[in-house]
């Protein structure tokens, strides 16, 4: 028996077998709910429809969050299989490789600032409003995010304000949703090697420097993000809503690191 037994979850940003929603997808099984999936590309649907399948389940919906009619459709077909639902997982970001490098205020674009806000903060907000006339009482909404929101990081540049973006889209939904019981929540992740954090330049010395520094001295897994997900998305944390909850081993909290004589 699990603690999310007789649950149904959405979850959106599988890309591959090293995707956090992969590892959140895995967790959410073990506890018991039932999952349906969504991917962006027909490149992409034979490898969701594996993993889905991996994971009892035979839901796969196309989503582009790019565009409003397309998750207006992608909504109308998970109705086709579900009635109602109670957790909806947003682990889907976006912005061009060319401004993840070098100095923010050089490459950062009118196009580039307004894409990556639309597909990595607008979306939560857009799949929120789709969801709503389908979630049950106690449903729980779930996005990812990342320290860039609150703190600069080299090369993030861009992310970093639509994170920022993302998290206060979490609190104003928290609060319009809340009287309806209706939860609404974040996870800040230390970094993991996934398809999206390889277009981050330099991603593999900002992983090397956290393992040494942070408090834990590893770097987190897409298991240990899966695990909180599963506990945000369940009615354990019934009281839980509005925040960012930080899964990066303690990075977040040090204010200084230096090897002490
Ligand atoms: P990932 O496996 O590459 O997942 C990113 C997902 O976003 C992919 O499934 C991608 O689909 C999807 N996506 C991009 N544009 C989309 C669109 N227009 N419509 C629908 N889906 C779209 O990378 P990840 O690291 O797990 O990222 C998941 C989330 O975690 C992101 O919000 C990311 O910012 C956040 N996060 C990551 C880290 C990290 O270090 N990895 C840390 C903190 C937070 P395609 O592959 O088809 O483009």
């Amino acid at each position: 028996m699990g603690f999310l037994d007789g649950k149904k979850a959405l979850i959106s940003g599988v890309a591959s077998n090293r995707s956090i929603a992969f590892g959140v997808a895995q967790c959410l099984h073990r506890e018991g709910a039932e999952l349906a999936f969504t991917y962006q590309t027909d490149k992409l649907k034979p490898r969701v429809e594996k993993i889905a399948a991996d994971l009892n389940s035979s839901i796969c919906i196309p989503l582009d969050v790019s565009d409003d009619q397309n998750i207006t459709n992608a909504f109308a077909e998970l109705k086709q299989n579900w009635e109602t639902f109670d957790i909806m997982i947003h682990s889907i970001a976006f912005a061009p490789m060319e401004e993840l490098k070098g100095s923010f205020v050089e490459s950062v674009t009118r196009e580039g600032f307004k894409m990556a806000h639309e597909i990595s903060s607008y979306s939560f907000a857009s799949m929120a409003r789709e969801a709503k006339p389908m979630l049950s009482d106690n449903a729980s909404l779930l996005t990812m995010t990342y320290l860039g929101s609150v703190k600069s990081v080299p090369n993030y540049n861009v992310m970093g304000p639509a994170k920022a973006s993302l998290e206060s889209t979490v609190r104003f939904l928290a609060a319009d949703l809340g009287p309806q019981g209706i939860r609404v929540n974040a996870i800040s992740a230390g970094p993991i090697k996934t398809l999206a954090a390889a277009g981050v330049s330099g991603f593999r010395g900002l992983l090397k420097h956290v393992a040494s520094k942070t408090s834990i001295r590893r770097n987190v897994t897409i298991e240990d993000v899966g695990n909180t997900a599963a506990f945000l998305s369940s009615d354990l944390a019934a009281g839980i809503t509005g925040e960012t909850i930080y899964v990066d081993g303690g990075y977040r909290n040090l204010g200084m690191t230096f090897d002490v004589e």
